[in-house]
């Protein structure tokens, strides 16, 4: 017989956490917290949390979220004058795959900032 995993209930490690999930990565989550601080959660107990201090992803969990959750919107990153346009995406944010499950470098906005 094969043992398989009990399902993951990621509303319960979400609540307990107190997390809101933005982007899957494997083995764990980029999450907003209740407290505003965006970071990495491990799937896997104890799911340990490591604060992001990346801006491009700190943008594109900013973007995903306002994407994802219309309550959000707000947290939509706004493109800075000195933005330059993402090469990989040509500024679409999307990158052309048939899984439509990657995204882009620029996390979706189309741009990056210099020496990004
Ligand atoms: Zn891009």
């Amino acid at each position: 017989m094969i043992k398989l995993d009990p399902p993951y209930d990621l509303r319960s490690v979400a609540r307990e956490n107190q997390f809101l999930p933005v982007v899957y990565d494997m083995g764990g989550f980029l999450v907003i917290l209740l407290t505003g601080k965006i970071g990495w959660i491990d799937m896997t107990p104890p799911h340990s949390w490591k604060e992001e201090t990346d801006p491009r992803i700190i943008r594109m969990a900013q973007y995903t979220a306002s994407e994802k959750y219309s309550e959000l919107s707000s947290l939509k990153p706004m493109r800075p004058e000195n933005a330059i346009e993402c090469k990989t995406c040509e500024g679409e944010g999307k990158i052309d795959h048939p899984s439509n499950a990657y995204a882009c470098y620029c996390g979706g906005l189309g741009w990056l900032l210099p020496g990004e």
